[in-house]
């Protein structure tokens, strides 16, 4: 029998002009920064759409937060999370 794992985290609604919701694990972050260097969004001029939160993950080093009005469900950063700490749920 497969037994689902629980995460502790939060999430954040709408992202994606409201395509999608977005979930951080805080239970698995361990603040590495990597989705932050290559979310698309945040190399695109001015606007930081992927960045530090006040949440703490794992380490007690802060976890990752994206801006829902500029963050646009790419997956990018889900993709290079080399702990799976980042879900993106289309809706
Ligand atoms: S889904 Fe794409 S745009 Fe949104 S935070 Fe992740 S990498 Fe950045
Ligand atoms: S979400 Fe993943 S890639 Fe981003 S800081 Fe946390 S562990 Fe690193």
């Amino acid at each position: 029998m497969m037994t689902e794992l629980k995460y502790n985290g939060y999430k954040v609604e709408g992202v994606g002009k409201g395509k999608a919701d977005y979930y951080v694990y805080t239970d698995l972050c361990k603040g590495c920064g990597l989705c932050i260097a290559r979310c698309p969004m945040n190399k695109n001029g001015e606007q930081t759409c992927l960045k530090w939160s006040k949440e703490v993950g794992l380490f007690q080093t802060p976890a990752v937060e994206p801006d829902p009005n500029v963050c646009i469900a790419c997956g990018t950063c889900a993709l290079v999370c080399p702990d799976s700490a980042i879900r993106i749920e289309k809706k």
